[in-house]
């Protein structure tokens, strides 16, 4: 009797293994939209996002950046589940472990498991922290391009020589053309990184490693000024504009057709890849997504 415990014990912990080991995750950042020209204008700006994508997805109405709404820090947070105070200048790593180096840890899987896909020098730090537990040693995988359409070919040639688990990508574009200042130049930038995102999840519904055990999220790192604190050329401050940002998530994990009303921010991604991926994020302070399933639906 206790031969057949042990032995329904180990099976069970296998069959863990596997389903942890059959999911994946890909985190899409697009730099700088703000919510107004995303799901806040519903179709107009993201046609394939809100067409095409929400109805098999889930999306938050109510997703904020609390804390330093500038690049590094934005996409730190993302990347660690902590609010990180870190420059914007890509000299400072985040303080706190990030995603991938908890993967790394737990699971014993190589660097090229996961992946930092980045249009941005400045965006290496999230490849690794400065925590004495972690750093280099569980260090991501990076690949840097020069604009939205650059990235998302590096992408597919990391979806496809490696397959990797875990993926963080920032569509660096909409940043580069908001602050340019011209408005038609930054709603196309939003147009391009919409067409992108939906191309990627083509992609990866062809491939039979990923097609039904990967989930997408698709969010921001900060958003832009609104129109009383200085309008969408710059952010960096703590406007409505700034804060308010768009997640959504569809694939593995998430109910289709679904609009989650309930407040939740950036620190709280970083824990859901942790549960999906089967990994404690032990000082995030967010909690898993997972959770705001019961939710409204229309
Ligand atoms: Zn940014
Ligand atoms: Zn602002």
């Amino acid at each position: 009797m206790n031969n057949r415990i042990i032995v329904f014990v180990v099976v069970g912990i296998l069959l863990l293994q596997c389903f942890a080991l059959a999911q994946n995750v890909v985190i899409v950042v697009i730099d700088g939209a703000r919510y107004t020209e995303t799901f806040g204008a519903d179709s107009l700006y993201i046609p394939r996002i809100w067409t095409n994508l929400r109805p098999l997805g889930t999306i938050w109405t109510n997703f904020r950046n609390d804390g330093i709404t500038t690049t590094d820090p934005g996409h730190a947070s993302i990347a660690t589940g902590t609010w990180q105070s870190i420059d914007n200048n890509g000299v400072f790593r985040p303080a706190q472990p990030t995603i991938f180096e908890y993967f790394r840890k737990t699971s014993g899987a190589p660097e090229s498991a996961t992946a930092v896909v980045v249009g941005k020098l400045k965006l290496g730090i999230l490849s690794y922290s400065t925590h004495p537990d972690y750093g280099a040693k569980y260090k991501a995988s990076t690949s840097f391009g020069k604009d939205d359409t650059s990235v998302v070919r590096n992408l597919k040639t990391m979806f496809r020589q490696n397959h990797p688990k875990l993926t963080l990508v920032n569509l660096p574009s909409t940043d580069l053309a908001g602050h340019s200042g011209d408005w038609i130049r930054y709603l196309s930038a939003i147009h391009v990184a919409d067409s992108l995102i939906f191309d990627i999840w083509q992609t990866l519904q062809a491939d039979s490693l990923y097609r039904s055990n990967t989930t997408l999220f698709v969010t921001n790192d900060h958003g832009r000024h609104d129109n009383l604190h200085g309008g969408f050329k710059n952010h960096g401050d703590d406007c409505e504009g700034c804060r308010h940002i768009m997640l959504f998530a569809i694939g593995r994990g998430f109910p289709v057709n679904t609009v989650v009303t309930k407040r939740r921010t950036q620190c709280d991604i970083a824990p859901t890849a942790g549960e999906l991926l089967s990994f404690p994020t032990l000082y995030s302070t967010g909690t898993s997504l997972l959770r705001d399933t019961a939710t409204v639906q229309r």
